[in-house]
């Protein structure tokens, strides 16, 4: 078999590959992308941020993926033991530049910009499955796939991981570590005629509690509603029928999420996906490396994917094009790459993690502008993590209230406690 020669090779076409193969081909190189289906195709993750929204201006896609969407103003969370829900609109947040993103049917999004990557002179290689990458004893990795039932090889002068969850390199280097306290697992659906926010909340995304995790509530400009459950993988090994009577039954465990459905309609079936949180210990090395999931995903709670593949994406063009351009400079440009992805998802995952915590959710569900710090945590839910002094000091004061809050919860667990056992002391005694 006969090698064909690029500049760039990108494992996998959605937003990570296609906007990294955009950037990398209007700076005048041969890249190639091979992803393995065939576009439009399903994927979960619907819901932007606002900070994402500039990187779309950036690749020109905004107005055509703002014809396929419906406007998000903002979250709304939802808490059953709060008997509330509090609305958070990102025209309110600390920068309020960027107040609102998209909600968008994946299959049209990511065609869009795997599109416009072609449209810039990337070669794009639909049902193209990579099967094997050699990285180490040359200066040119070879990338192997299997295209048309045939294979095909490519030496490429640099491979870009863009696939996802298949995570194709971390795989093969054994680099990818799981965390060790996130883990969840969902299931999800679309519906028609659920009931939505009235006015220009419309677009909002709902997250709402119940007791075995949380729901989200994304409404589509098509007029159906994705709506998903994530739990931790327990309640899943614990269910007993099918996954489509999991799915109902969570639905009705909440009467908030069955309120809002009692006159909507499944459309499509209900599929089920594993949702644990990793982190790639390795994200670049000689002439190659991974963005996007295929580097580090996230709990999707804050809709955080996306952007972060897209941002990532931004960054590894950049190291890219310079690697390429002084290749003796590589290990210190790629050890910067990989020190601004781990800080990405860092950013986002010192809340995520405490979210399911009871300070965490008092502290969300009964907001307060002390400061402005409740405007400092909006501006995090819009994607705005490019930190000044102004918003990280906020936000070492939001995480002092939280301490604060999380030992107040401590103390009363304490009292309640004690004042059981005293009373379970004092109930013989005063029988006697
Ligand atoms: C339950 C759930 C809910 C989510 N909700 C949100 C949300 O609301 N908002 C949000 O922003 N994010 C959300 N996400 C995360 C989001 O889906 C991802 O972060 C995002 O899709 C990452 O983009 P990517 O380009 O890195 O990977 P992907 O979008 O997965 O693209 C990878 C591509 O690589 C291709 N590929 C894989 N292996 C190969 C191979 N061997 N050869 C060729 N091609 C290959 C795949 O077919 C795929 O098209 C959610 C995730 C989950 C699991």
């Amino acid at each position: 078999m006969r090698s064909e020669q690029c500049d760039v090779f990108i494992i996998g076409g959605g937003p990570a590959g296609a906007t990294v193969g955009t950037l990398l081909a209007q700076s005048g190189l041969n890249v190639v992308i091979a992803e393995k289906e065939s576009f439009p195709r399903f994927h979960i993750g619907e819901s932007l941020l606002p900070h994402n929204l500039p990187l779309l201006d950036q690749l020109g896609v905004r107005s055509d993926i703002q014809s396929t969407s419906i406007v998000k103003r903002g979250i709304e969370f939802v808490s059953p033991t709060h008997g509330k829900s509090v609305r958070f609109d990102f025209a309110r947040a600390l920068d309020r530049r960027h107040p609102y993103a998209f909600q968008v049917r994946r299959s049209e999004f990511d065609e869009i910009l795997l599109r416009n990557a072609e449209s810039k002179g990337v070669e794009v290689l639909e049902k193209c499955r990579v099967t094997a990458v050699e990285l180490e004893g040359s200066s040119t990795p070879t990338v192997t796939a299997q295209i048309d039932g045939s294979k095909r090889s490519w030496k490429a002068r640099f491979v870009v991981d863009a696939s996802g969850r298949d995570t194709v390199i971390a795989n093969k280097l054994r680099t990818k570590e799981r965390h060790p306290r996130n883990a969840s697992a969902a299931v999800f659906g679309h519906f028609r005629n659920a009931r939505r926010l009235e006015g220009d909340a419309e677009g909002n995304i709902s997250i709402i509690w119940f007791d075995r995790g949380w729901f989200w509530f994304i409404p589509l400009a098509d007029g159906t509603t994705s709506i998903g459950a994530v739990c931790a993988p327990e309640v899943f090994k614990s269910r007993k029928g099918d996954m489509e009577a999991f799915f109902n039954e969570l639905i009705a465990s909440s009467p908030e999420v069955s309120d809002r459905l009692k006159d909507a309609v499944r459309e499509g079936g209900v599929t089920a996906t594993g949702n644990y949180s990793y982190l790639s210990s390795q994200t670049s090395g000689r002439n190659f490396l991974m963005v996007g999931d295929a580097a580090a995903f996230v709990d999707p709670v804050f809709s955080t994917g996306v952007y972060l593949a897209m941002r990532g994406a931004f960054q590894a063009a950049g190291a890219v094009k310079a690697c390429l351009a002084r290749p003796e400079r590589q290990d210190k440009l790629l050890k910067r790459y990989d020190r601004n992805i781990v800080k990405a998802a860092d950013a986002f995952t010192w809340f995520i993690y405490r979210i399911r915590q009871p300070a965490m959710r008092d502290l969300f569900m009964a907001p307060r502008n002390m400061f402005r710090v409740e405007e400092a945590v909006l501006l995090l839910l819009a994607g705005g993590i490019d930190r000044r002094f102004r918003v990280q000091a906020r936000l070492y004061f939001f995480r002092g209230i939280y301490y604060l809050t999380k030992g107040i919860h401590f103390c009363a667990r304490l009292t309640c406690r004690k004042d059981k056992g005293a009373q379970a002391g004092l109930t013989p005694s005063m029988g006697q």
